[in-house]
């Protein structure tokens, strides 16, 4: 991978204690970034359309004390539902993006695939693949709603890119270069960052490379769920 060191100075997808999975407050998050001499954090946590915390979340980010050389970024991770590009985040969130009342970005998850009539399991995809479901398909429609939600948000993040692709029997060579600079396209023309991310390894060298020649902006994330992750990077690195 040819990511240049100073991106790995930034960290663009941490969870704390508002993830019901995560264990480390955004304060010792927060400590985390200054130990290991970040430049940038984004903290992030799992919303879905039904989250309430999301006010409380950002209070809580915001009420951080300042540290010299180290900005805090905001957001929130919600997962891609459907192949129309809906997004699992509460309406007004999505409508306050940007705005001092909202997160900075949403990072839009592949968590599971978005089917026409909403989203489906790895394993139900899976079964449909075995049934003669073409592959081809489902990853045309995971990158059109990707690129569809991406347009509707108009503040994203692509979190961990084709992370579900392993979990239902598929690799990114299974992705088009078509499809890629479909992406890559969309990604630029919304001013979308692309993570590459540590915990799921994700995106490789091959979309890296092709997106990063388009003029996307790639960003390391580490999807810390620990402060002792925070901005540590060994498959990134390598
Ligand atoms: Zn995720
Ligand atoms: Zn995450």
């Amino acid at each position: 991978m040819t990511l240049s060191t100073s991106l790995l100075t930034g960290d663009h997808h941490v969870h704390s204690t508002f993830s019901d999975d995560a264990v480390s407050t955004p304060a010792e998050n927060l400590a985390a970034a200054q130990a290991v001499g970040l430049r940038e954090i984004r903290m992030v946590d799992h919303v879905r359309v039904s989250t309430t915390y999301v006010p409380e979340f950002l209070a809580a980010v915001r009420a951080l004390p300042t540290v010299d050389g180290l900005t805090v970024l905001t957001g929130v991770e919600a997962k891609i539902l459907d192949a129309s590009g809906t997004v699992d985040a509460p309406p007004e969130v999505l409508a306050a993006l940007g705005t001092p009342g909202g997160p900075d970005r949403v990072l839009l998850a592949d968590h599971q695939v978005p089917g026409p009539d909403g989203p489906w399991s790895p394993r139900a995809t899976r079964e449909r693949i075995e049934a003669g479901l073409d592959p081809a398909d489902v990853v045309e429609m995971l990158v059109t709603a990707t690129v569809r939600a991406m347009h509707a948000v108009g503040r994203a993040q692509l979190a961990h890119p084709f992370s579900v692709l392993p979990k239902i029997g598929l690799t990114e060579q299974d992705v088009t270069d078509q499809l890629l600079d479909a992406l890559a396209d969309a990604a630029v023309a919304t001013g979308t960052p692309v993570e590459v991310n540590e915990k799921w390894h994700c995106p490789g060298p091959r979309v890296t490379d092709r997106l990063r020649a388009a003029g996307v902006l790639l960003v390391a994330s580490t999807d810390a769920h620990q402060a002792a992750d925070v901005g540590v990077y060994d498959w990134v690195r390598g």
